[in-house]
């Protein structure tokens, strides 16, 4: 846990936040400034600051959090009308929080 992550204290539960979903490694919750009716951040647990930090073995984390997508568009009611999942990397990639994250978003044609 880094604490001057604002996604590992939310993590951590020392931060709030509407959670969504959570695992022994997987957070998912809800956008404080959603783009969508329906917007919520999925993060591993471990501090990861972004893909362009992805070791190899961190390839079944990232498999996990895409897989809690898949449960996020169940509980959400969009797993048939379909959801966006996206991942801003980098200052020219629209990262703004260093914490891996994946937005979903659902509820609105972009
Ligand atoms: P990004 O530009 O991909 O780094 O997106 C960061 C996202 O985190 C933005 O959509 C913010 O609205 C969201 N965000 C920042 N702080 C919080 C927080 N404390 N709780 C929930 N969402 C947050
Ligand atoms: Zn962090």
């Amino acid at each position: 846990m880094t604490d001057d992550c604002v996604f590992c204290r939310i993590a951590a539960r020392s931060s709030p936040a509407e959670i969504a979903y959570e695992d022994d490694a997987v957070v998912a919750f809800r956008d404080i400034y959603p783009k969508a009716p329906v917007h919520l951040l999925i993060i591993p647990r471990r501090h990861i600051e972004s893909l362009a930090h992805l070791e190899r073995g961190d390839a079944e984390l990232v498999g996990r959090c895409l897989h809690v997508a898949r449960i996020l568009g169940e509980q959400s009611g969009y797993a048939e009308r379909g959801y966006r999942v996206s991942c801003n990397t980098g200052p020219e990639g629209g990262q703004v929080v260093y914490h891996l994250h994946f937005h979903f978003t659902a509820g609105r044609r972009r």
